[in-house]
């Protein structure tokens, strides 16, 4: 694609598959994978020149390479941000974007429905080096502002959240998050861009686990920042110096992952509403958590914010653990693993895995119960899926 062409005036289906697109002389059709780690200069001065900054281009992997660029310039294109910095994993985006902007003394608010890992760096690791996390309640934005102090600089929440697919009005947060002084962080993991532009709803920044809906099929890890420009820069100086930067075959995946992105998303976001739709229906169910249902507490929200539900279901069985595994162990076509964002669907008891290591009192306050599963909808037959959860009262 002419990289001169303005981007904006194109839809989502086509900057999927064509923004960041540079053909090399031979002028391949599919997006070239550059497997080199240094780039070589004309002569000294074009080194000299290239080290300092003064002549764009590439220099080293660790810095730059053009399989990279291409993938961050897609994923800009989509999330309609001015930069797109790539890391090699959803959780070296977390870490790079404090790296780059928050400094010891300053002050983070975190919804208390994120990622364990995100949890852990936050209150824990970070914690060592003088930065402070209040976590608050994942819905309640009144709990969002009491928690703001004079050194927040960071707001950073997961919607929907996982396992309980709880939404946070990013709008709303995001005008507590600037009242405050504050960015807000919205990682979108669980929508992508196909299904929600948190930027434009304004947050500050976008972080992802591209390991997940990007690939969306299981293959490699990697992350993204996006943001403005300036945050970008901040984010990369970190990311070149300290090295968690994405490998140009895991880039490459990604970037072909993206151009199935959206067609995924809807596939897999319908296919996860009629399975939730039918579980509301069985007699050994609870409870379903799935923004798309009406019975979800903030279904409005969800439908205002999001373009459909995404692909988390999550219920409760009649019972406790013992029932909860009895039907995980006997599913035969969805696979017992806690990745998600797969085309393969995939079944996981939260509380005895992604949120074991937490206190039995915090998974209670959470709302994480022995009877609660959570399945990520691939792309497989809905009588399957339908099929293998209720294998177990056979
Ligand atoms: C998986 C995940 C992460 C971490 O990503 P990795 O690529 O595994 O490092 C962060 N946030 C969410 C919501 C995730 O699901």
């Amino acid at each position: 694609m002419d990289p001169t062409q303005d981007l904006a005036q194109l839809q989502l289906e086509t900057l999927a598959v064509r923004a960041g697109t540079h053909r090399s002389q031979f002028n391949e059709h599919s997006e070239a994978l550059y497997l080199t780690s240094s780039f070589v200069f004309d002569n000294a001065a074009q080194a000299a020149a290239r080290f300092s900054g003064e002549e764009p281009g590439n220099v080293y992997a660790r810095f730059t390479n053009p399989t990279v660029s291409a993938l961050q310039e897609r994923l800009a294109a989509l999330e309609g941000a001015e930069s797109c910095v790539a890391t090699a994993s959803g959780m070296s985006a977390i870490l790079a974007l404090a790296m780059a902007l928050l400094q010891a003394g300053d002050h983070i608010v975190c919804s208390r429905g994120v990622f364990g890992a995100t949890q852990q760096l936050f209150g824990g690791i970070l914690s060592r080096f003088g930065l402070r996390t209040t976590f608050v309640a994942t819905t309640d934005l009144a709990a969002y502002r009491a928690a703001m102090e004079a050194s927040t600089r960071l707001v950073f929440i997961e919607t929907p959240s996982n396992p309980l697919t709880e939404v946070v009005d990013i709008a709303a947060l995001a005008d507590i998050a600037h009242a405050g002084g504050a960015l807000l962080a919205v990682d979108n993991c669980f929508c992508s861009p196909a299904l929600q532009l948190p930027l434009r709803l304004g947050a500050d920044v976008v972080v992802h686990s591209a390991t997940k809906y990007l690939d969306g099929q299981g293959r490699v890890l990697g992350g993204a920042v996006l943001g403005s420009r300036a945050i970008g820069e901040e984010v990369l100086r970190f990311l070149r110096t300290a090295g968690p930067t994405l490998s140009p075959f895991n880039a490459w995946i990604i970037l072909k992952g993206l151009e199935t992105l959206r067609i995924r998303m809807q596939a897999q976001s319908a296919a996860a509403l009629e399975l939730a739709s039918w579980l509301e229906t069985r007699p050994w169910i609870d409870r379903v958590y799935y923004p798309g249902l009406e019975s979800h507490p903030q279904h409005a929200l969800a439908m205002r914010q999001q373009s459909a539900g995404g692909a988390i279901v999550s219920f409760e069985v009649k019972g406790g653990r013992e029932e909860a595994w009895r039907l995980i162990d006997a599913t035969r076509v969805l696979s017992i693993t806690a990745n998600l964002g797969d085309t393969k669907s995939t079944i996981t008891h939260p509380s005895t895995t992604t949120h074991g290591r937490i206190s039995a009192e915090a998974r209670e306050a959470a709302g994480i119960r022995e009877n609660l599963i959570r399945v990520a909808v691939g792309l497989e037959g809905q009588q399957d899926l339908r099929a293998d959860l209720e294998r177990w009262m056979a």
